[in-house]
């Protein structure tokens, strides 16, 4: 994936301070004509925005198989050698060795967060980016 690190969002102007982007990801449940064992239901999807998995209403995942794919998206959120096979390779498979469902993960926007907004270190934190104004 050549995707260029700058400007799907503007960073505000604490970009050249200590800041970092992280990619939005869109997770989505894709079977491509094989058959399922646990609820996967194609199309479903959820999306993760910094630290938060964002179900819309009615979208439900496994915990089985969301074990799978959890411990690949905070590697996914950062850019990537475009030679590293987490640029370029997009779906992880369900655990269950019978079940065909499968996760596709997809980089779409990129958010810009601030290190000492995000970082618990106490001589180099300030107030959690959630609690500012505006974040949700
Ligand atoms: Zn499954």
């Amino acid at each position: 994936m050549a995707e260029d690190l700058k400007g799907t969002n503007n960073a505000p102007e604490a970009e050249t301070d200590d800041g970092f982007w992280l990619y939005d990801l869109k997770v989505e449940t894709v079977l491509d004509g094989r058959t399922p064992v646990c609820r996967h239901i194609e199309g479903e999807s959820f999306t993760v925005e910094g630290e938060a998995l964002v179900f819309g209403a009615g979208q439900r995942v496994s915990m089985y198989a969301l074990a799978a794919v959890l411990p690949l998206l905070s590697a996914k959120q950062r850019p990537t050698n475009p030679n590293d096979w987490m640029s370029t390779d997009a779906e992880i498979a369900c655990p269950d060795p019978h079940c065909g469902g499968r996760f596709r993960i997809t980089r779409t926007e990129k958010r810009w967060f601030s290190h000492a907004e995000t970082t618990g270190l106490p001589d180099q934190r300030s107030t959690p980016y959630w609690q500012k104004d505006g974040s949700e």
